[in-house]
């Protein structure tokens, strides 16, 4: 008996659909009604692919108007006390209101450089990364009044939903121990494990009514079983799953994205009907799986990738299925490894993409198409489905051979480098001086992290370029204007650093990627990353070299245009690598330092046409980071050394910046000090600078530029509270590394809010000086 089915489908739409009825929604031009249909009709469409694909079952429960875990919220009846909210109040209401907080209406203008959103949702649930994914989820708040009582309906609707349009249904339900994990502790001293039996309860109702619905199997989703779990929660998962057993209902549990190790005997032996693996990540945990899962559970194997974007090696598959079945008794299920979530729709018929790069590529559409083939081969032989895997094989050994994929001259450089191409010449303190010499700045030197208000003007003129409505000569010299009005900006306000703005920039990485071989765009490859917001990551398809000069031009016009210091700007070898779909062929460290290279020689360049200090940001290192501890150091590794390589091939003289945009340092100190730039900013105005303890504590040795005020809020910080937090810092750091400057990029704010707050910044400085 061979059963087919994914974890979960997209829920955005292949037109973005869902994201554009909730904007008008909250917009106020459709109301709650208009919105359900909108999303009962993306449920239907999409559980409809699931049938057409020849899936024994569609997957219910993975649709949210903004996040799977906000529902779960919902569906528990946790919604924290402090929203207070009151009897009235609608159940999406609420939602929208947990989801987006009460000043809402300011999201828009609270997104930071990095395409995130803070700043005024902070009365809103906090956000954050779903695993190492760039997905955002909304984090559950527990303390000791939690109560878990059964509320919204609105999964079990959607169950009749798709069991009235005549579905098998398999309902997906975050698992009990995973959801308690995600959450945070509101109250000090309290464990949320604590919770456990409240919520046991709860879910057992739920197995109930879904068993009464006619329901037979119910995926419950613990990821957890692939993180480094302390004893206390691993321990909780047999009785939890025994207090779980049913006779009506059968367990699907479902663990993806890292390998099980430690709790892989654990993840086998528990009392549910059957376990779902992730076959990518940890295919080598397939054989183990196998063995000891006993024979009388399901085994469904995640062999389709659910986190990249290829077309999928139907023989190598099924050769592993073919195996594993073997071993099971002629029973298993195929799958994709995660939930389709983390990729787009398609890629089918993408209007920016060739047909050969197509033919490459595999979005959720078309992995439902991979796992019916894999499905039909072993039900009724591959000649059933002879066709299909001929087309699976050609398009692989296209992309192997292709000339678009391998560059000779970029292995051959990688595999050539010099020992010391990751070293600076002389050591920081010999490098700080001789850069202290050059560029003479004063004590507490200010600069700003990169980006200047993205006006519409700005958005428009690029729009107009793209649609051939405005002439690249015209369109240059529109941002030759936003950059001369930065730099004039900058020196009013007696800024000694100054940066050109980044005007021409649509996104950090996409405009590198558009210049550098080996990377495509993709039209509508859309994936969510929380709520409305979807990004396009680029696909990085084939070795990457830069054939032209990126940013030498706009930089040396701007340096023109001031005797101080500007600043060249570029985006880091890591932070391309994390936001882009990347090759499956080579290891990520490989691909790593292919950009690495490419960044260097930009670098050079800028060197060379007189930029003295360069920034290269890496906003995204932390978010590569591997669940596991254990490969934590080995990421690090090749992260570093990439980062390094990108920076080590200029002067002593030329100072190297890097700015890094999250609030968690401590325990990567070690390799933050390692990749030596001579200046790093960050992120701490928010945490009060308590991030900064850990950098004075580690004895931190080159210059840091702690972020004094938030750029997530339009509100302008008084000179007085910015001069409390360098004060701050002056303690746990030497006052002479210290800069002044933002948390982040200040794209997302307006002109006359910048420039108010750059006003007070450069005064906060100067009262610093003074007290010297
Ligand atoms: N230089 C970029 C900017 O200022 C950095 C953005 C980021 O850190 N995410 O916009
Ligand atoms: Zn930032």
């Amino acid at each position: 008996m061979i059963s087919a089915h994914v974890l979960g489908f997209p829920r955005i739409g292949e037109h973005r659909e869902l994201k554009f009825a909730l904007e008008r929604h909250w917009r106020g031009e459709i109301d709650a009604d208009q919105l359900e249909a909108a999303g009962r009709e993306l449920r239907a469409r999409h559980w409809q692919l699931q049938r057409d694909a020849g899936l024994d079952f569609v997957t219910v429960g993975d649709f949210a108007f903004y996040d799977q875990v906000a529902n779960h919220i919902q569906l528990l009846g946790c919604e924290p006390a402090r929203f207070g909210f009151v009897e009235h109040e609608s159940e999406l209401a609420r939602y929208f209101t947990m989801a987006r907080g009460v000043a809402a209406e300011k999201e828009a203008q609270a997104e930071c450089a990095c395409g995130h959103s803070h700043g005024e949702a902070r009365h809103a649930l906090e956000m954050t990364k779903w695993f190492d994914t760039n997905y955002h989820y909304l984090v559950p708040e527990f303390d000791s009044h939690t109560q878990f009582k059964l509320s919204s309906r609105r999964l079990f609707g959607e169950v009749e939903e798709a069991l009235k349009l005549g579905h098998r249904v398999k309902p997906v339900l975050l698992g009990p121990l995973s959801f308690l994990w995600l959450g945070k502790e509101k109250a000090a001293g309290f464990d949320r494990l604590s919770l456990l039996p409240q919520l046991l309860k709860a879910y057992a109702e739920i197995l109930q009514r879904l068993g009464t619905a006619g329901i037979q199997w119910v995926q419950i989703d613990e990821p957890i079983l692939g993180v480094d779990l302390p004893a206390a929660w691993r321990d909780a998962f047999a009785p939890a799953y025994e207090a779980l057993r049913r006779a009506d209902v059968s367990v699907l549990l479902a663990t993806y994205f890292a390998p099980l190790r430690d709790n892989l005997a654990l993840a086998c032996s528990l009392p549910v009907a059957g376990l779902h693996v992730d076959a990518v990540r940890a295919l080598d945990e397939l054989e183990t799986v196998t063995r000891q899962l006993p024979l009388e559970r399901e085994l469904s194997v995640g062999i389709v990738d659910g986190r990249n974007i290829w077309r999928g090696d139907l023989d190598l598959a099924l050769d592993r299925l073919r195996t594993t079945l073997a071993h099971r008794n002629g029973r298993l299920w195929v799958a994709a490894s995660c939930s389709l979530l983390h990729v787009p729709t398609t890629l089918r018929e993408d209007k920016a993409l060739d047909a050969e790069l197509q033919s490459w590529l595999a979005g959720a559409k078309e992995k439902l198409d991979e796992i019916r083939v894999l499905k039909q081969a072993l039900v009724d032989g591959p000649t059933a489905v002879r066709a299909e895997l001929f087309a699976a094989r050609s398009a692989q050994a296209a992309r192997r051979s292709s000339p678009r994929v391998k560059n000779p001259a970029v292995a051959e450089r990688a595999a050539t480098l010099a020992a010391d191409v990751d070293q600076r010449h002389a050591a920081f303190t010999r490098r700080q001086a001789i850069q202290q010499q050059r560029f003479k700045l004063p004590a507490f030197p200010t600069t700003t992290i990169g980006s200047f208000p993205q006006t519409a003007e700005i958005r428009a003129a690029r729009a107009a370029l793209r649609r051939g409505e405005l002439a690249e000569g015209d369109y240059v010299e529109a941002m030759h204007r936003e950059i001369a009005h930065a730099v004039k900006v900058q020196e009013s306000l007696d800024i000694d650093v100054l940066v050109h703005g980044e005007a021409e920039r649509n996104d950090m990485v996409e405009y590198f990627g558009e210049q550098l071989e080996g990377f495509a765009f993709t039209a509508n490859g859309w994936v969510q990353s929380y709520g409305s917001r979807c990004v396009k990551p680029p696909v990085l398809f084939g070795d990457v070299s830069r054939p032209k000069a990126m940013t030498v031009d706009w930089t040396v016009y701007a340096q023109s245009l001031t005797k101080r210091p500007m600043k060249g700007m570029l985006t880091g070898p890591i932070t391309i690598l994390q936001w882009s779909f990347v090759r499956d062929d080579q290891p990520r460290s490989a691909t790593a330092l292919q950009i690495a290279l490419a960044i260097r020689d930009e670098v050079c360049d800028l060197e060379r046409a007189g930029i003295g200090i360069i920034q290269i940001d890496e906003p995204a290192i932390r978010e590569g980071l591997p669940l596991r501890r254990a490969d934590r150091a080995a990421y690090l590794a090749w992260a570093t050394h990439a980062f390094r390589v990108s920076a080590s091939g200029v002067h002593d003289e030329t100072q190297i910046h890097t700015h890094m945009c999250y609030s968690e340092f401590n325990d990567i100190l070690a390799e933050i000090a390692a990749m030596d730039a001579d200046v790093i900013t960050i992120e701490t105005s928010r945490s009060d600078m308590e991030l900064l303890a850990g950098f004075g504590s580690f004895r931190y040795p080159n210059e840091i530029g702690p972020g004094v005020y938030d750029i997530h809020s339009p509100r302008v910080p008084e000179v007085d509270e910015m001069v409390r937090l360098m004060r701050k810092a002056a303690e746990v750091v030497p006052a002479r590394n210290l800069w002044v400057n933002p948390d982040c990029g200040l794209k997302t704010r307006g002109w006359p809010e910048t420039e108010a707050a750059l006003r007070n910044m450069v005064q906060a400085a100067k009262q610093m000086r003074q007290a010297g």
